[in-house]
């Protein structure tokens, strides 16, 4: 049985008591709105840990002025029922003033990694993401946390931050969980209109044809970037954020494709912004 707890105690008492019964912690962090690809990401801590901790919280700090913090769906009950099915063992589903009892003067702050893409996008949600994030992880103490690879930049950031700030845990990456059609699986996909749900999957056939040019021996890296950019501006309900060749851990364009490269892209339809990713690995010479 899923067990659900709303403050900061509870979860530590939980966390310790499995600990004491020698379980491994695993730390699934979400804004709720579970979906698959959050439960292949339980699913993973499931079959890695002996006690699967599933965090919900939709954290202000990471939301610009302008984005959707207010509207952002909350389904705490279906959620909670998801978890258990998943086979979660705790929901830690604080509210905003358990996490922020007092407006924070302290930030988690990652460099250069945040300047590109969904960073430059999106100024302050990185060091919303780190903070929360470094919050988490102290009050649960896991010894794994899950990230998805849909959010590349995210994981990348948190990968950092651990390494840098010497984080007792280890970050657990999950491949990308699709739709049947290839749409990558979003809390935000529920936003969008019929039509604006067929046209996303522009994003996925744009980074399949880039993969494809790759693997056909494309190497320039302007090349690949046009084909995503005029692929992505080609669908007419679809306004482009970005398109680029990225280093899968620096997230700075690429000048050469060697060793893997990550092809990222981030676009508009209607009010929903979505992001998807693909890593392509060539061996280095
Ligand atoms: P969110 O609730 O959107 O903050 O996402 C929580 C975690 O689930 C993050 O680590 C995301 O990268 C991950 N995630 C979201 N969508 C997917 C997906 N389609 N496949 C794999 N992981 C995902």
């Amino acid at each position: 049985m899923v067990q659900l707890v709303h403050t900061i105690k509870a979860v530590r008492d939980a966390v310790a008591d499995a600990r004491r019964r020698g379980l491994k912690a695993g730390l699934v962090p979400t804004m709720g709105a579970l979906h698959d690809g959050h439960g292949s990401l339980i699913e993973a801590a499931r079959r890695e840990c002996g006690y699967v901790v599933v965090s919900i919280f939709v954290n202000p700090l990471q939301f610009g002025p302008t984005e959707d913090y207010d509207r952002y769906p909350r389904t705490l009950e279906r959620d909670v029922a998801y978890c258990g099915e998943k086979g979660a063992d705790l929901v830690f589903a604080p509210e905003v003033r358990e996490m922020y009892p007092s407006p924070s003067l302290t930030f988690v702050s990652v460099e250069k990694i945040t300047d590109t893409l969904c960073g430059a996008s999106r100024p302050g949600h990185f060091r919303g993401v780190a903070t929360v994030v470094s919050k988490l992880f102290n009050i649960v103490l896991p010894d794994v946390a899950y990230f998805g690879q849909k959010d590349a930049q995210q994981a990348a950031v948190i990968k950092r931050m651990v390494s840098d700030l010497n984080f007792p845990l280890t970050v657990a990456v999950v491949p990308t969980f699709r739709e049947p059609d290839g749409l990558a699986m979003s809390s935000r996909n529920r936003y969008l209109s019929k039509e604006d749900r067929q046209a996303a999957l522009v994003l996925y056939r744009s980074l399949q044809g880039a993969m494809s040019l790759l693997e056909h021996g494309e190497r320039r890296p302007d090349v690949i970037r046009s084909y995503l950019r005029s692929t992505i501006e080609a669908e007419p309900r679809a306004r482009l954020d970005y398109a680029d060749v990225v280093d899968p851990e620096t997230m700075q364009p690429v000048t050469e494709i060697e060793g893997d490269v990550l092809l990222v892209v981030a676009a508009y339809f209607g009010e929903a912004r979505l992001i998807d990713n693909m890593l392509f690995s060539l061996p280095v010479r």
